[in-house]
């Protein structure tokens, strides 16, 4: 959340955001594409221009209680998953070995963004 009062518009939050959002621009940011890395926060040189607040409540959040946050919730959802049989596929521990043991095989090599349209 970016308190207009205080900003500067020195745009550092927005140079430093992964995923190019104009931080700056917004007041709130409601997007599907952030990460939550905290970046824009961590780069913002005014105290209280720029803060992570939990929805509704309005309250800032110390970056420790947020990362806390976010790992207790990926265990909570994780461990429901498994036990109640949804995180599980096909692929079994032994196909899992071989995989990783062959991660520098070119056909895992990550595309960046490009695709070869095959005819
Ligand atoms: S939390 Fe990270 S991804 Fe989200 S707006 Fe800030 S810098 Fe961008
Ligand atoms: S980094 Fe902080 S002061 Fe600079 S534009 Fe972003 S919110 Fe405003």
């Amino acid at each position: 959340m970016r308190n207009k009062k205080t900003c500067v518009d020195c745009s550092k939050c927005t140079v430093a955001c992964p995923v190019h959002i104009e931080v700056e621009k917004k007041n709130i940011v409601y997007d599907v594409e952030c990460l939550g890395c905290y970046d824009c926060v961590d780069s913002c040189p005014v105290s209280g221009a720029l803060d992570m607040k939990l929805l509704g409540f309005g309250k800032k959040i110390h970056y420790a209680v947020y990362a806390g946050l976010v790992v207790g919730l990926f265990v909570v959802f994780m461990n429901t998953a498994r036990f109640t049989g949804y995180w599980h596929n096909n692929v079994s521990v032994q196909e899992y070995t071989e995989l990783v043991q062959d991660l520098d095989n070119p056909r895992f090599k990550h595309q960046q963004g490009k695709f070869e349209i095959e005819e």
